[in-house]
């Protein structure tokens, strides 16, 4: 497959060729001629798979016809009007859009919150074909009248689950509620839960799906691991497998704030230094968790889905499933935090014998085993029947009683016969 059979014009396929990508992505081998034809797309695509350029490169060549360096702001009213959930984002997009936009006279600009109104306004007023956007800081111009969107042509909606997990939902509505029904719609999403296909619904309109699957990273270089562990053992292990594998940054995610909390209190107490980052801290208490993290003053970052999505922590060495998640699609998401760009990466998965049932759904959706590993000690069945094991989340009514009674070679085998399947 190459670019040039997907409708795209000469300058466009220059420009990508000078970009060094010899041949689209799936993603964009799939979207492309969709968005060209004007259909309404719903994507299940992570970054790192090429999706930006899925989307604009089909937006320049639709922008081309009504392309024009008239100076006046009225020749040039927003288009397209593209909304992320973060700043960086946001900023990380327009610059995609300047370099591929490169060969055409075709404007754009990105607002965001964080920083001054008055440049922004001055780029609005300048006329801007193409404008990329947070939610909140384009409804403050919206309020003062320096953007419209009377004329946007397409929407796209990047980043969808973060944005829903960042609660700007009700904002994208109002700036939905603004635009004509007869537009284009792109909505992109890592993951998709209900709520997810909901708006979806809501959003679009007969639309065409493309799913590709995450870049083939995680066959690559990204080793998965499970070890099948007595519930209440699961944080010694943790402690363990950190101490021997010289863990020095590793996100850990556990099913509640609570549990995260527990957790990283254990690990402090044990010597490992850890935090917890979740819904109820504040964001400038994440921010700070995250930059000590990055820093490498903590080890140990615990977290849980939502919490983490928020974050801008992309690449890592090691990712611990301290808890298997309740939805498989939370899983890809989970370990796609490690292993990125080449790099190696270790996920593990802390599994006991209740969650024998998620294990079966993330390996369904992989479609593979999770490789087995054993840490004797830790096995089902060796742990304390009488002591909570100090931060441990506490296993569901009769889970404990049932792993500490089951003989450890059984629930050994049980659990590694599901990861065979
Ligand atoms: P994205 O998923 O949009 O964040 O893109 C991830 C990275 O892939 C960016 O650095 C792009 O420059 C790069 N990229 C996009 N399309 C291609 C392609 N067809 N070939 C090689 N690299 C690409």
């Amino acid at each position: 497959m190459t670019f040039d059979t997907l409708g795209l014009a000469p300058d466009l396929l220059e420009t990508v060729a000078r970009e060094g990508y010899t041949e689209p992505t799936p993603i964009q081998s799939a979207a492309i001629p969709l968005v060209l034809a004007g259909r309404d797309v719903l994507a299940a695509a992570q970054t790192g798979t090429g999706k930006t350029a899925a989307f604009v490169l089909p937006l320049l060549e639709r922008l081309r016809p009504h392309a024009n360096t008239a100076i006046s702001p009225a020749r040039h009213p927003v288009r397209v009007l593209i909304l992320l959930p973060t700043r960086e984002l946001a900023v990380q997009v327009e610059e995609s859009v300047r370099t591929y936009a490169r060969s055409l006279p075709i404007r754009s600009t990105v607002v965001h919150g964080g920083v001054p109104m008055d440049p922004q306004v001055k780029a609005l007023w300048g006329g801007v074909e193409i404008l990329v956007a947070t939610p909140g800081r384009l409804l403050d111009h919206l309020g003062q009248g320096t953007v419209k969107l009377g004329q946007v042509e397409v929407l796209v909606l990047d980043e969808a689950d973060r944005m829903l997990d960042m609660g700007f939902m009700p904002d994208v509505r109002r700036i939905v509620a603004l635009l004509t029904s007869r537009r284009q719609t792109l909505f992109f999403s890592a993951t998709f839960s209900d709520e997810i296909r909901r708006l979806a619904r809501e959003f679009l309109h007969e639309p065409e799906t493309v799913e590709v699957a995450r870049r083939n990273s995680v066959a690559d270089n990204l080793t998965q691991a499970l070890y099948p562990v007595d519930g209440t053992l699961k944080a010694d292990l943790l402690v363990h497998l950190i101490r021997e594998e010289q863990m020095a940054q590793v996100l850990v995610f556990t099913r509640t704030k609570t549990g995260a909390s527990r957790l990283a209190g254990h690990l402090n107490r044990r010597g490992v230094p850890a935090t917890a980052i979740h819904s109820d801290r504040s964001q400038p208490e994440r921010m700070r968790a995250l930059e000590d993290f990055k820093r490498g003053d903590i080890a140990v970052l615990v977290a849980t889905d939502v919490a983490s999505r928020g974050l801008d922590i992309e690449e890592l060495p090691h990712v611990v499933n301290f808890e298997l998640p309740w939805d498989p699609q939370d899983y890809i998401h989970r370990i796609g935090r490690t292993g990125r760009a080449g790099a190696s990466g270790v996920a593990i998965s802390l599994v006991s014998p209740e969650e024998v049932e998620q294990l079966r759904g993330v390996q369904r959706l992989l479609r593979r085993a999770i490789p087995v590993r054993v840490a004797e000690d830790f096995l089902p069945g060796r742990g304390r029947r009488d002591s909570d094991a100090d931060g441990a989340p506490a296993l569901p009514p009769g889970g404990r009683g049932a792993g500490s009674r089951r003989p450890a070679g059984h629930a050994r085998s049980r659990t590694a016969a599901i990861a065979a399947r």
